[in-house]
């Protein structure tokens, strides 16, 4: 059994709950506890039922709940050295100030890590932190895996094969080109974001999706889209469009959004089970 739910996903915070056969680990805590809780609940969840966290990366929309929620509820945390490192330095003050270095448990150098009932491989991605990471979750017992790339510059050459036969891919659809190349941000911002350390664009996300593509993968999620530069309507049709050629043809694809959770997209990794989602009509 796998189940993701995206608890809230943009650059105003982002946080992802992983549920597999024997536990249940939270990916990012970009939002503060009141707001971590709050969203748990509505996903009919409780704080004590998050095993550990993981961090991508030290950037705010990611860890700026991390340290209190560690201290809240106890949360064993894992993220690459160079993040640990990066929150310790008080690159993210907010995140790093209350948890000492230790607390922090590194993801292993090489192979993967043992979290709860998950094995964690991770692979290194460009993007304007100090060791940003794809995470591939897998629920030991089940055997079936989720990726997650979320703050990706540009796919690097290890990402598709790491990301080969998912269960489930969530991965950032962050701006769609045009709408960021004509709006209203100024031209550093611009630059630093479709630049090989800022974001996947919707044609990047897309082309990434369909080479994830196989008769396994059960559903796809896009995250991290931009309120300012995209629309979700976009992002998904772009992937569905290329999803479509790579001969991919369930309807499993949706886009998180930032102000509301996205309902839980599940697989027990078994052909025939099905796969749900929708969104969470509830307004935070
Ligand atoms: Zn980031
Ligand atoms: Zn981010």
């Amino acid at each position: 059994m796998l189940r993701v739910t995206v608890l809230g996903s943009g650059s105003r915070g982002n946080a992802i709950l992983v549920d597999g056969t024997d536990g249940a680990l939270l990916v990012d805590a970009g939002f503060g506890v009141r707001t971590l809780a709050k969203r748990l609940a509505l996903a009919g969840r409780r704080p004590e039922e998050i095993g550990a966290l993981l961090l991508t990366h030290e950037h705010t929309d990611h860890a700026s709940g991390a340290a209190a929620a560690r201290t809240r509820w106890g949360w064993p945390a894992y993220a690459s050295a160079g993040t640990i490192a990066a929150l310790d330095a008080g690159t993210n003050s907010s995140a790093g100030d209350d948890v000492p270095p230790a607390a922090w448990r590194a993801f292993a150098a090489t192979g993967e890590t043992a979290v709860g009932g998950f094995s964690v491989a991770t692979t290194g991605v460009p993007h304007d932190a100090r060791d940003c990471r794809a995470l591939v979750l897998t629920d030991v017992r089940s055997g079936a895996r989720v990726g997650i790339a979320m703050d990706v510059g540009r796919v690097p050459d290890a990402l598709p094969a790491a990301f080969d036969r998912l269960d489930l891919l969530v991965v950032e659809s962050n701006h769609d080109e045009q709408m960021l190349a004509r709006g209203p941000y100024p031209w550093s911002l611009k630059q630093r974001i479709s630049g090989g350390l800022g974001h996947l664009s919707n044609g990047a996300a897309a082309a990434f999706a369909s080479g994830c593509a196989h008769p396994g993968l059960r559903g796809v999620l896009l995250t991290h889209l931009s309120e300012t530069n995209n629309v979700p309507a976009m992002a998904i049709a772009r992937t569905r469009e290329a999803l479509r050629r790579a001969g991919w043809t369930r309807e499993a694809l949706y886009a998180a959004s930032q102000g509301t959770p996205l309902a839980p997209l599940a697989t027990t990794g078994e052909a025939g089970w099905p796969v749900r989602a929708h969104q969470l009509g509830l307004a935070l």
